[in-house]
């Protein structure tokens, strides 16, 4: 029988306090210890919250050694809630390593599920692909970036970015110059906060809205990208897409394409996938 003690990696507010789960506020209270990334910014929410459990650094600078650290802790029973700065652990943020290394140490590890920016603003999108891609940061430096856009060019997924404010327009410009202009993008900028914003355009007038005034590059961004229209869609004649577009003003989509195929003899397949993107738009 094990005595080791659970890692608990805990997801924590991207910005509004209230957004912590009832979960969170039970591990954070009778974990011995907190490992934060930052521990300056999780005393703030611990002290929101009333809770004095002992915090100690875990960060991208000293993972190995403070993970091994804890591990030790851990070993002799005691229990170590993970919590990165905002939002869930390991998500463009440190975490994984310390896993890793309490896995292989043969650590229970519990999941505590909540905020996620990335999440968060694929939830109020309503881009209909099945798929998102979570690509996180981008590279900094313009032509790397440029590179790693065109390896995503023909991924039919939606595209998860997180940007930094000072190259949200460069990114976006980039954006249309590797993925097309006409693609929908969603700004999800300050999610859960005061200055909260969701713009929905085309990839091509992203940047121009972001540089109409200048808070609207202040802040925290996710920036989502529709995926590449597929191939099939292209094989349509503009004939059978406007009936197609006719009948998904009428019917419910199955409806719509099995009617618009028997109509115009056009593929079911590439009509649903020009119908998701219809719906999408
Ligand atoms: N672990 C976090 C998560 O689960 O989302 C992400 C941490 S990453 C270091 C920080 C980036 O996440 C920000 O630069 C921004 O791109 C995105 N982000 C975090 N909070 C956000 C918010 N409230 N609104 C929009 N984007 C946010």
């Amino acid at each position: 029988m094990s005595h080791s003690g659970t890692l608990y990696v805990v997801a924590t507010p991207i910005g509004n306090l209230r957004d912590i789960t009832l979960r969170a506020v039970d591990v954070l209270q009778t974990a011995d210890i907190v490992a934060a990334e930052d521990t300056r910014h999780s005393a703030h929410l611990l002290a929101h919250l009333g809770i004095k459990t002992k915090l100690v650094a875990l960060h991208e600078h000293n993972e190995h050694r403070a993970g091994e650290k804890l591990i030790a802790e851990l070993r002799a029973g005691k229990s170590v809630a993970l919590v990165s700065d905002a939002g869930t652990p390991g998500i463009s943020d440190p975490g994984a390593l310390f896993v890793q290394l309490a896995r292989e140490a043969g650590i229970t590890v519990v999941p505590l599920p909540g905020a996620c920016a990335a999440v968060t603003a694929l939830s109020a999108a309503g881009f209909a692909a099945p798929h998102f891609l979570f690509y996180g940061f981008l590279p900094a430096s313009g032509s790397q970036r440029k590179k790693a856009l065109e390896t995503l060019r023909d991924q039919a997924a939606t595209l998860v970015f997180y940007e930094a404010p000072h190259r949200v327009v460069e990114s976006a410009r980039d954006m249309a110059a590797m993925l097309g202009e006409n693609r929908a993008m969603l700004i999800a900028r300050e999610l859960t906060k005061t200055f909260e914003t969701l713009h929905r355009c085309a990839l091509g007038e992203a940047a121009s809205w972001l540089l109409e005034d200048d808070n609207r590059q202040r802040g925290e961004f996710v920036l989502l990208v529709e995926g590449a229209p597929s191939p099939d869609s292209a094989e349509i004649d503009e004939n059978s897409a406007r009936i197609l577009k006719l009948l998904l003003d009428e019917l419910p989509l199955k409806q719509a394409v099995k009617l618009a195929s028997d109509i115009s003899g056009a593929k079911k397949n590439a009509l649903y996938d020009l119908a998701l993107e219809l719906k999408s738009l």
